[in-house]
């Protein structure tokens, strides 16, 4: 199999100056990093052929060589000037090579470069229960929430006001070490993490009185909350930027405010729709009219027909919960239960009977032969046999 030119396979010039190498590679490198490629193989293929290339680019001895003889320098043990080793049979140790690279072997991506960087603040989460009027017509809820802030007496620099910040010495304020190793096949660039500043590259005498030198503080924040019209219980809503403050200039998480809509004494709500029972008399059920119903938006008055069943439902078109993404409001739906009196006057009695009489109702015979009905006939039989 034919070798790629290395400069080729780093993307560079022939030209490149050491740090444009270093610099290819390392970008090269975290692309193709096997960790962050676990469902390619080929990464892992193209990741070899980067590691070597800059093995021997990255360092000008072999660079040099390379130059001169192409890859014939390295060809088989001892073999070119200088007694190179070739690669051919050599395996690498990846994880070797990307723990010192990265910092610390925590999987990838997760060391030193990261860690020293501004880092975004950690999103919250705030539970609010809320009414079903609010659900449907929106509302403006104040609420208070714990969270970090940046510190204000320090704004973050975690050091005493007036007191000096000095550029770590030991990282020059990088944050990182480098340490280069020497091995059979060249020098090994390994970037870490600086110890005495821990990847902060800065040096701070004094700490934040107010923080103690950690430039945020927690503290309580009121913040009004916009209910839009719709929502329903299991929703979120997102406020951006609301959540805990960033470090080392990091932007601010989120706050996500979790919806519970509590029960409500008379509707119930399926989606968009509301639903309520109505009582009425069977007075009203029999003869019609007009009665009146509980709305979201207040009482009104429905028309029932004469002879109205009970349970029958009546719909009031867009008198339920708007829609979230702006489609027509639900309905309120009000079934009507018909309620038999339970304690009846004298004169109620009379009126009743008198009614049964005038539908040529008696009551007892047209019952159905029911088991209180055959006790009846049982009865009357037995008075007649007398
Ligand atoms: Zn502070
Ligand atoms: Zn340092």
């Amino acid at each position: 199999m034919a070798k790629r030119d290395y400069y080729e396979v780093l993307g560079v010039d022939r030209t490149a100056s050491a740090d444009e190498i270093k610099k290819a590679y390392r970008k090269l490198a975290r692309k193709y990093h096997p960790d962050v490629n676990k469902d390619d193989p080929a990464a892992e293929e193209k990741f070899k052929e980067i590691a070597e290339a800059y093995q021997v680019l990255g360092d000008p001895e072999a660079r040099a060589k390379y130059d001169q003889f192409g890859h014939a320098a390295f060809d088989g043990a001892g073999a070119g000037p200088g007694g190179f080793g070739g690669f051919g049979g050599v395996d690498f140790d990846f994880s070797d090579i990307f723990d010192v690279f990265f910092g610390g072997g925590m999987g990838g991506m997760r060391g030193a470069g990261s860690r020293q960087g501004p880092r975004k603040g950690d999103d919250l989460r705030y539970d609010l229960e809320i009414t079903l009027e609010e659900a449907a017509f929106g509302a403006d809820k104040k609420i208070e929430i714990l969270r970090e802030e940046t510190c204000p007496h320090c704004h973050g620099n975690q050091a005493e006001p007036g007191t000096p910040i000095k550029t770590c010495s030991t990282c020059g304020g990088s944050g990182q070490v480098t340490n280069v190793q020497r091995t059979a096949f060249g020098h090994f660039t390994s970037v870490r993490t600086c110890p005495a500043c821990r990847g902060e590259g800065k040096t701070i005498e004094t700490p934040c009185k107010k923080c103690r030198g950690a430039g945020r503080v927690q503290n309580r924040k009121k913040l009004t909350i916009k209910i839009p019209p719709g929502v329903d219980s299991g929703h979120r809503l997102r406020v951006a930027g609301e959540g805990d403050a960033g470090t080392r200039g990091g932007p601010p998480g989120d706050l996500y405010v979790f919806i519970t809509v509590k029960p409500h004494k008379i509707f119930r709500r399926e989606g968009t729709h509301i639903y309520v029972e109505v009582p009425i008399s069977f007075v009203q059920a029999a003869l019609g009219g007009v009665i009146k119903v509980p709305t979201l938006d207040g009482e009104t008055k429905i028309n029932i027909p004469e002879g109205t069943q009970t349970g029958t439902v009546f719909r009031l078109r867009e008198k339920g919960i708007p829609d979230l993404r702006g489609f027509r409001r639900g309905d309120q739906h009000v079934q009507v239960k018909v309620v038999t009196p339970i304690k009846l006057s004298d004169e109620q009695r009379k009126l009743l009977r008198a009614f049964a009489e005038a539908s040529g109702e008696d009551l007892p015979e047209h019952e159905d032969k029911s088991f209180f009905g055959k006790v009846r006939d049982a009865f009357r039989n037995s008075g007649e046999a007398r």
